[in-house]
């Protein structure tokens, strides 16, 4: 279950074990890894050291000795929470899809008791795969927002969400006028104000699900809020970016709709970005923008194969996302290897240490907060996992028989998933929010 750590004095504490971080340097594959290394998490949640022995300064502190990888807690950079119900819904493209599973179950979140059972849910199981930090849509209502805002607050998860945009293309029971719309949105802003490990994001859907006047008052909000990300999709489908140009006659290329009013910079995210073109890649570099890769979502809904050269050698940043419910898997284990998958259908192949990168700093970065998550160095919040690296005997073997990191993570990769091995403990802040408890006493 999830713990709250509201109540719980953060007493500070050594943890010595396996240890694997990248290193925020601006490059995909520095890294630490110690077979016994040592990570000081002080009383505010901060992580004060890593390295391969304890300081003296630290010695008093209470140590946990765990034969478990501490690893950092993921960043899933693109999800949908009131998509859960939907996932693995069967035999659609993303436009069917929309209509036949998601608008109908994303209805329902205008009965709070529904919405908040639905966020803890999520909650749950997104810590339970070593998830500490998310970009998450929510839908176009207060009380879905609220719910989410609530449980992620309780369980010291690292939050960024905002009011669903959209205002047609959909049932009505999914759509919201534009006046309604800025006033949800201000009461959700200010309900967010103050809240610890929450940082607010403008949310139109994509533009398909908005008007002008929507898209517009999204760009006037994130000029007049230096503080507030925006977050979107784009070139997700053929049928989709076509049906976009017919909507915006007067826009170049999709990547366009956006800037033209006021949506494309530094602070934003834009999910799948497939069917990208050689004027919105220039564009798009040069505007800060991060792309975040969601493959799970790309082959289950048949959308199409991202591009990742394309992006790394223009410098734009990828973050990582499970895009549930397009993806079929919250597991950022899942997500990467199908990245890896995706890459090699297209004459590619991904480094681990690019993979993990995305799902960790490249999806920190995203969300303009790599200077506090994303890996394991002193200063930044202590958001980490423990995986279970010895209980599977095919995954142990492979692990002990690997001969670099990189053999090491890409074993973890492709077996996990599929493997009694798994995360076993998430720790958010410094604070234990979820474990498995039928491991407790045994490591
Ligand atoms: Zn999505």
């Amino acid at each position: 279950m999830i713990d709250s750590g509201h109540t719980e004095p953060r007493e500070p504490f050594v943890i010595q074990g396996p240890l694997f971080t990248l290193l925020n340097d601006n490059s995909v594959n520095t890294y630490d890894y110690f077979d016994c290394g040592s990570m000081v998490v002080g009383d505010q949640g901060r992580i004060l050291y890593v390295g391969p022995s304890v300081p003296a300064d630290y010695s008093h502190y209470r140590i946990k000795k765990t034969q478990h990888l501490i690893f950092p807690g993921f960043i899933d950079a693109h999800v949908h929470y009131p998509q859960l119900p939907v996932i693995a819904s069967y035999g659609v493209s993303l436009l069917e899809w929309l209509d036949k599973y998601t608008f109908p179950e994303e209805a329902k979140y205008s009965q709070r008791l529904y919405a908040e059972r639905r966020a803890r849910q999520f909650l749950e199981l997104i810590l339970q795969r070593g998830v500490t930090s998310a970009a998450v849509f929510s839908t176009i209502h207060q009380e879905a927002f609220d719910a989410l805002l609530g449980a992620a607050s309780y369980s010291g998860f690292n939050l960024v969400s905002g009011v669903t945009g959209m205002n047609r293309g959909a049932p009505d029971d999914v759509l919201v006028d534009v006046g309604l719309f800025k006033e949800i949105s201000s009461k959700a802003m200010e309900s967010g104000l103050g809240v610890e490990r929450f940082r607010y994001a403008i949310t139109p859907r994509f533009a398909l699900s908005c008007d002008e006047e929507m898209l517009d008052y999204c760009g006037q909000l994130l000029e007049i809020n230096p503080h507030l990300l925006m977050q979107t999709h784009i070139n997700e489908t053929e049928d989709e970016v076509l049906a976009t140009s017919n909507l915006f006659p007067r826009s170049t290329d999709y990547l366009d709709v956006y800037d033209a009013f006021g949506l494309l910079g530094d602070r934003s995210l834009f999910a799948h970005g497939i069917y990208t073109t050689e004027s919105e890649y220039k564009r798009w570099a040069a505007s800060g923008a991060s792309v975040i890769h969601c493959p799970t979502s790309n082959t289950f809904l048949g959308s199409g194969l991202f591009n990742a050269s394309e992006y790394v050698s223009r410098n734009i940043n990828i973050g990582m996302g499970s895009d549930v419910g397009g993806g079929f898997s919250l597991n950022p284990f899942v997500t990467m290897s199908e990245a890896y998958k995706v890459a090699r259908l297209g004459g590619k192949v991904l480094d681990p240490l690019q993979l993990v990168y995305w799902h960790t700093l490249g999806s920190a970065k995203a969300i303009n907060q790599a200077d506090v998550i994303g890996s394991l160095e002193s200063g930044k919040w202590a958001d980490f996992c423990l995986i279970d690296i010895t209980s599977d005997d095919i995954g142990f073997e492979v692990w002990e028989r690997s001969r670099s990191v990189q053999e090491k993570l890409f074993g973890l990769m492709f077996l996990l998933p599929d493997s009694s091995s798994r995360v076993v403990e998430t720790y958010a802040g410094g604070i234990s929010r979820w474990r498995d408890t039928s491991c407790l006493g045994s490591k």
